[in-house]
């Protein structure tokens, strides 16, 4: 048995135990020997009933008695009640709310190991533990010194597979398997002060009497941030190779002039925050070198962004480039068109915008002018992106709301130049080194300031039986100047029943509830004219209402609009909500968001409470990645961000920041010898592993 003899031949698993251990990803003896418990148990305290003292936490070994799961009144519910006895005649009462899968399991005569604050029940004068860890033993005879008697580890179950089992396994191979070579730069080791990882592995599964509990539980022991710190180690050094390729390659150096400064000047209608200067410096620089820059622009929802990027364009067009603004949806894009006219518009520059739903000879008009160079810029939706899109010579892509658009498009618009710079914004910030981590490819800029004189947006949830309660507050801000969104949600923009929700909803407001008031309707259904027209008028302040499917999430820049009503909010995403509360708040009026929901899952509630606490979209997203899993929340495939064994993303984010800063210093300053080393171990094992494009 070796490192990668497959588990279906190890000893005591066989086919179907080698299936379920497949289910979960472990395949071969080292996939096993890092397949970390979830938590750990100090069971070093193991004392007979007799001793055990009220207000200790210990361990005992005793069989059930007598058990009963308490009866049919309301409060005492699944309330489940044993008694055990061990060998001296001494008894233990233990209670479990919600123990009907322990009363299946613990009946009369079975015999376990419990563990838990021991208290002293009154009523009884007995011995009580509420809510022990109990764990199931198998025979008389059984070998228990694995389980008990020392701190023990504990394993999510593999389909039959339990937590003994798993703890019996890792102790066979533990003894049987030489373990993986240690291949950790010795210098990186030492400046770090990391145990060796033969040791790791084994401190991993099996702790050392006397380990610190807390710290095993906070996966912070020397072991645990071994094993942690190596991936993430491994993991930025890799990023930081293909990285560094990536930048050698040859790019435009663009100027930073006298007259783009000049230009710039004119074109900004604000100060810029101390952030967006910081970010439009970042990006300059970026732009002066000559290789092609790749930079994540992110910032909370209004934080703006659009400005900054606007810079930048002023920069690649007085250089005599062409520059394209990539949206996700046609609303954006026409939005941002008419924003950046707006500012271009005025230097003389011509915007264009190229959409799928453009007519045929429209589209042709503004192919042919942006192939022959007649235009600077031209926004655009994926039909920018079409095969027949030319460029007289573009030398900057900015993309917008880069969750939507795949690695895959970016590379798209950056072959129709010759190696443009690209711009990727996202409204949903993350802490830095997490977004050069999932990002790799990127570098960052963040935008961590909102402009001067915004109020924070007052969110409260509201019940749908009081719904109407929502409607005059929305009536009265209406009476008061402002205007509202009222928005249902949509799952993908062709659901037709949120179209008809929608239709109805405004049906039932514009005739109903606001008689005298104009209500406009918008949502995917509508063709291009339609929208086009709907969001005309709300932008101009002739409709007050805009009842609307999620269509207008991104982007939209309405700000005398201060009431976001957002109905069955229970069905949206965290940060979908947080995309479409920032609709309003773009002024320096008060404005409002108002959650609507039916009946709330935990899950969901939990959503609510964190949008009506937090107007924070760095903390925001850290919610989201936390409720949803890192995985979902960027979709991994589109991250490239490989599947971390011991490591997580949130709980570990200071030995992410520490690796990054150990691997730069590393291939910055190690030996010839050890970087050769390490670059045919990220070729060797981590390439392989995660599926890594090529290394070096
Ligand atoms: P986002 O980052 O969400 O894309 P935008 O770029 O749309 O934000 O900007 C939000 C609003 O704030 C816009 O109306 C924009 O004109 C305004 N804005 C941006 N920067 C400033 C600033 N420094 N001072 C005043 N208003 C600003
Ligand atoms: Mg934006």
């Amino acid at each position: 048995m070796d490192l990668s003899t497959p588990l279906q031949f190890v000893k005591g698993i066989g086919p179907a135990r080698a299936q379920m251990l497949g289910a979960k990803g472990l395949e071969t003896v080292a996939d096993l020997l890092y397949y970390a418990p979830f938590r750990y148990e100090d069971r070093s305290n193991v004392k007979p009933i007799r001793e055990l003292a009220p207000g200790e936490k210990a361990a005992t070994v005793a069989r059930v008695a007598t058990a009963k799961l308490a009866g049919f009144r309301r409060a005492a519910l699944g309330l489940f009640e044993a008694v055990f006895e061990d060998e001296s005649g001494n008894t233990l009462l233990t209670r479990f709310f919600h123990g009907e899968r322990y009363a299946e399991r613990l009946v009369p005569g079975v015999r376990a190991a419990l563990f838990g604050k021991i208290e002293l029940d009154r009523a009884s004068g007995r011995r009580l533990i509420v809510q022990p860890e109990v764990e199931i033993l198998s025979g008389e005879e059984e070998d228990n010194t694995l389980h008990l008697g020392r701190i023990v580890a504990v394993y999510e179950a593999a389909g039959k597979i339990s937590t003994r089992v798993f703890r019996g396994l890792l102790d066979r191979i533990l003894r049987e398997v030489a373990l993986p070579e240690d291949a950790l730069p010795k210098s990186v080791k030492e400046r770090v002060g990391l145990p060796d990882l033969a040791s790791a592995i084994r401190e991993l599964h099996q702790p050392a009497a006397g380990t610190d509990l807390r710290l095993l539980n906070e996966f912070r022991t020397p072991a645990q941030t071994r094993l942690i710190f190596d991936e993430f180690f491994w993991l930025e050094c890799g990023l930081a190779l293909k990285k560094n390729k990536a930048r050698a390659a040859a790019g435009i150096s663009f100027a930073v002039t006298e007259s783009a400064r000049t230009q710039i000047k004119k074109m900004l209608p604000f100060r810029p925050t101390a952030a967006q200067r910081r970010a439009m410096q970042e990006i300059a620089d970026d732009m002066k070198r000559a290789h092609p820059m790749h930079r994540l622009l992110q910032g909370d929802v209004g934080s703006g962004k659009t400005i900054v990027a606007a810079q930048a364009a002023v920069i690649a067009i007085e250089n005599g480039f062409q520059v394209a603004v990539l949206a996700p949806t046609e609303i954006l894009a026409v939005q941002h068109r008419a924003y950046f006219e707006r500012l271009l518009q005025k230097l003389g520059y011509q915007v264009a915008a190229l959409t799928g739903s453009a007519g045929a000879r429209e589209k042709q008009y503004v192919k042919n002018s942006v192939a022959e160079g007649l235009v600077q810029m031209v926004v655009g939706t994926h039909a920018l992106l079409q095969e027949d899109v030319a460029f007289h010579n573009l030398g900057l892509a900015i993309i917008d709301e880069q969750h939507r658009f795949g690695v895959r498009q970016r590379l798209e618009l950056f072959r129709k130049g010759a190696q443009p710079d690209v711009i990727v914004m996202t409204a949903t910030p993350i802490p830095r080194t997490l977004a050069l981590t999932l990002y790799g490819d990127l570098d960052v800029s963040t935008i961590d300031e909102l402009p001067p004189g915004r109020k924070p947006i007052v969110t409260r949830h509201v019940p749908d039986t009081d719904v109407e309660r929502v409607y005059s507050f929305v009536a009265q801000e209406i009476r008061a100047g402002r205007q509202a969104y009222v928005v249902y949600p949509v799952v993908e923009e062709t659901e037709t029943a949120a179209v008809k929700a929608a239709e109805k909803m405004y049906k039932h407001l514009s005739t109903k509830v606001f008689p005298g008031v104009r209500v406009g309707l918008l949502h995917g259904k509508l063709n291009t004219e339609e929208r086009t027209a709907a969001m005309r008028e709300f932008v101009a302040g002739s409709t007050k209402i805009l009842v609307a499917t999620t269509v207008i999430e991104v982007g939209v820049d309405v700000p005398n609009a201060s009431v976001m009503v957002i109905e069955q909010a229970e069905r949206f995403g965290l940060a979908q909500i947080h995309q479409l509360r920032g609709r309003v708040g773009r002024s320096s009026q008060q404005s409002y968001c108002v959650l609507v929901t039916g009946k709330l899952n935990d899950i969901a509630r939990e959503r609510i409470r964190t949008l009506v606490s937090s107007n924070d979209g760095f903390h925001i997203a850290e919610m989201d990645m936390r409720l949803r899993g890192p995985g979902e929340f960027f979709g991994t495939r589109q991250s490239g961000i490989p599947g971390l064994r011991l490591a997580d993303l949130l709980r570990d984010a200071d030995l992410l920041e520490l690796a990054r800063g150990e691997a730069k210093h590393f291939l910055e300053s190690g030996t010839q010898s050890e970087l050769r080393d390490a670059v045919r171990y990220i070729q060797e094992h981590w390439q392989r592993k995660y599926g890594l494009v090529q290394v070096g």
